[in-house]
């Protein structure tokens, strides 16, 4: 299958958000929360990354949101990347999808981790038995939490449903929380052990947060992770 980017546009820096199509296919069959992989020849390299798909099925459109590794294999090509150009790319996998949503959940990203969530948290909501939702999204400032808009919307009209963006590097006009999500745990928490937590971003911040929850006597099962390195 060949990917066609439709359109793009930058919602942070170093940070594109993109439209792709995929020709000659009428419905792009996947579930929230999965990837496709990408794959090109690069100096006489096959490199294939996967890439977690942040929109909700739509015909054969899909939407990605990339970070740019400056030195990268692979992300400083799909960077150069115009409307008009294909890429060939998988049919969409993977196990990070939303297991039970009649339970309460919390959700941890940090970064493009965010991706699956933006597209898991609609359908969540939407269950009939939804339960009780947290997102905490941890970014470095006021000006990167992206997909600000679609999540503060989410939650005018889901009242079960709690944004909580974190900022590494607040300045002194943020009044929001600060630091990293590993400290907001708790809060979210508020000493529950029986809700599913799901964790997307790279494998540090990923690591610690399995840690502190299993510290807490969280089962593994209850534990739903995605590690981008
Ligand atoms: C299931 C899955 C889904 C993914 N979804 C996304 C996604 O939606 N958006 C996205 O930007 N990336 C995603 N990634 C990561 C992606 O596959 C690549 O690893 C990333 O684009 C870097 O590729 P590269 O070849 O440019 O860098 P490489 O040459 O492979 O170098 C990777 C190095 O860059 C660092 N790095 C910085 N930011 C990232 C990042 N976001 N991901 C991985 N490594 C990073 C790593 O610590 C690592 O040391 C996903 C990974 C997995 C396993």
């Amino acid at each position: 299958m060949k990917a066609t980017v439709l359109e793009f546009h930058d919602i942070a820096p170093e940070v594109r958000h993109f439209v792709f199509e995929v020709p000659g296919v009428q419905q792009l069959h996947f579930k929230p929360g999965q990837f496709v992989s990408l794959n090109e020849t690069l100096n006489g390299k096959k490199i294939t990354r996967p890439y977690s798909i942040v929109s909700l099925p739509d015909g054969n459109r899909f939407e990605l949101c990339l970070n740019l590794v400056h030195e990268g294999a692979f992300t400083p090509h799909l960077f150069a990347m115009q409307p008009g150009d294909s890429i060939e790319m998988s049919a969409p996998l993977g196990f990070f999808t939303v297991r039970d949503p009649a339970k309460d959940a919390l959700f941890i990203a940090t970064g493009t981790g965010i991706a699956p969530f933006r597209s898991m948290a609609p359908g969540y909501l939407s269950h009939p038995h939804a339960q009780r939702l947290t997102l905490l999204f941890g970014v470095r400032h006021q000006h990167t939490i992206y997909y600000r808009d679609d999540f503060d919307a989410l939650a005018r009209t889901h009242p079960n449903f709690r944004f909580w963006p974190v900022l590494s590097r607040a300045d002194s006009s943020w009044a929001g929380r600060a630091g990293h999500v590993q400290s907001h745990l708790s809060e979210a928490l508020a000493g529950r052990t029986d809700l599913d937590v799901y964790i997307c971003g790279l494998k540090a911040m990923v690591d610690d947060v399995r840690g502190i929850l299993k510290e807490l006597g969280f089962d593994r099962k209850q534990i739903i992770f995605e590690k981008y390195d």
